[in-house]
């Protein structure tokens, strides 16, 4: 490690609160599915920012679109109109078959936003007598970070001394659909889940789940709520995870690759009158909808339906997905994946997967280890099948490698 390295990480680790764990590497620049460290050397970023940088590091037409706002306008607040929201509503809406657009910042507000909006659309519209809306959760989701989030986690680490926690949450197993039906009441509003669980390690649910669960909550006049901030915007292969499943959520949440990395950009889509219930002063958000965001995030979804990204990432995620297959090592347990969100699960006896990123890191690939035995690698959309097949080689090499 070069003395510069030695200097940025000590003193982040000297003034920053220490809620990450990093790899041990400090970038500093980055073009398509490639990043740069401070002394030069190149690596492949199979992360992209846990999926919002899935059009590649700083596109160009992103870029452009972003420099170009700035010049002109970047914040009004909801107090005014602006030139951008009603384009970025108008092509949102027209890509995901919306009829309501709620523009927010972070994952984390869309998720809340989202839980907001359908209580009150369980007490307005479904008559839920007030204070008494529930929502179901799956065990080991992840949604974002706020107090009203953590608290119907159902990891330790994510909860412990953060409480008291807000009321009205369910947990029930993912991917089991009698779970949810048992657990529906005449409160239930939502039902609030990820279509593949990405922090929890790339858990797939069984074939058919979807459906099922699509049929309970109509049944039950219940919203269903698609979190779609990692699988969305063609993570999977699709522009929504949700076609996979060949249903349609009520409440569609994006984030993350809605703006390309560029800056943080999320939204509720709504198929009914869920977002309707909000009147002005009931919800909101300073910078939600303001025109640099909406320049950008137009620029970053037409890109990634213009040039091709979602089909790359169906096709690319499939020859990454055989390739990890073929890779014979005893120190694999499972490999999983849908599109470009794919991961490997090593056995315990291999030991941390920390350690294998870092190997993976000297051979010029930066991944991330998710709860202690699982690698997880989401590329750039952009990746081509040769950076695949070098990815490949070096996975490979790394998996057989014996550390003990
Ligand atoms: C990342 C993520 C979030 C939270 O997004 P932030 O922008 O970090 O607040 C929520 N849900 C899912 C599924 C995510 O992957």
């Amino acid at each position: 490690m070069s003395s510069s390295v030695i200097d940025f990480v000590a003193t982040e680790a000297r003034f920053g609160a220490h809620n990450y764990a990093p790899i041990g590497v400090v970038l500093s620049r980055g073009q398509g599915v490639w990043v740069w460290d401070t002394d030069g050397n190149r690596y492949l970023d199979c992360l992209s920012a846990y999926s919002a940088v899935s059009q590649g590091h700083c596109h160009p037409k992103i870029l452009a679109a972003m420099v170009e706002q700035a010049h002109r306008l970047t914040l009004t607040s909801r107090a005014f109109h602006n030139d951008q929201l009603a384009l970025f509503y108008e092509e949102i809406a027209a890509l995901t078959g919306s009829h309501k657009v709620l523009p927010m910042n972070s994952g984390a507000e869309a998720v809340e936003s989202a839980v907001k909006s359908v209580r009150k659309w369980g007490y307005e519209v479904k008559g839920v007598p007030d204070g008494q809306a529930e929502i179901i959760v799956c065990a080991n989701n992840f949604h974002g970070r706020t107090l009203g989030i953590v608290g119907f986690s159902t990891d330790p680490e994510t909860r412990t001394h953060f409480g008291p926690f807000a009321p009205g949450f369910r947990i029930i197993p993912f991917g089991d659909a009698a779970a949810l039906e048992e657990a529906m009441t005449p409160n239930t509003v939502a039902f609030l889940v990820e279509p593949i669980q990405g922090e929890a390690g790339v858990i797939i649910p069984p074939a058919g789940y979807f459906a099922k669960v699509r049929e309970l909550c109509t049944a039950n006049n219940v919203m269903l709520v698609l979190d779609e901030i990692q699988t969305g915007l063609g993570r999977t292969g699709k522009l929504l995870a949700e076609q996979h499943e060949g249903i349609e959520a009520d409440v569609t949440l994006l984030g993350k690759a809605l703006s390309g990395g560029f800056y943080p950009v999320s939204a509720v889509l709504s198929n009914n009158d869920v977002l309707g219930t909000l009147r002005p002063g009931q919800h909101g958000s300073t910078f939600g909808g303001n025109p640099l965001a909406c320049a950008v995030a137009r620029a970053a979804v037409r890109v990634l339906v213009e040039e091709g990204m979602i089909e790359n990432a169906a096709r690319q995620g499939a020859r990454f997905l055989e390739g990890l297959k073929d890779i014979r090592a005893n120190t694999i347990r499972e490999v999983r994946g849908r599109g470009l969100m794919l991961a490997v699960e090593l056995h315990p006896e291999a030991g941390r997967a920390r350690r294998y990123c870092e190997a993976l890191q000297s051979k010029g690939i930066l991944a991330k280890d998710t709860h202690e035995h699982t690698i997880r690698i989401a590329p750039p959309l952009v990746i081509t099948s040769d950076q695949v097949d070098w990815a490949l080689e070096r996975l490979a090499t790394t998996l057989t490698q014996d550390f003990s």
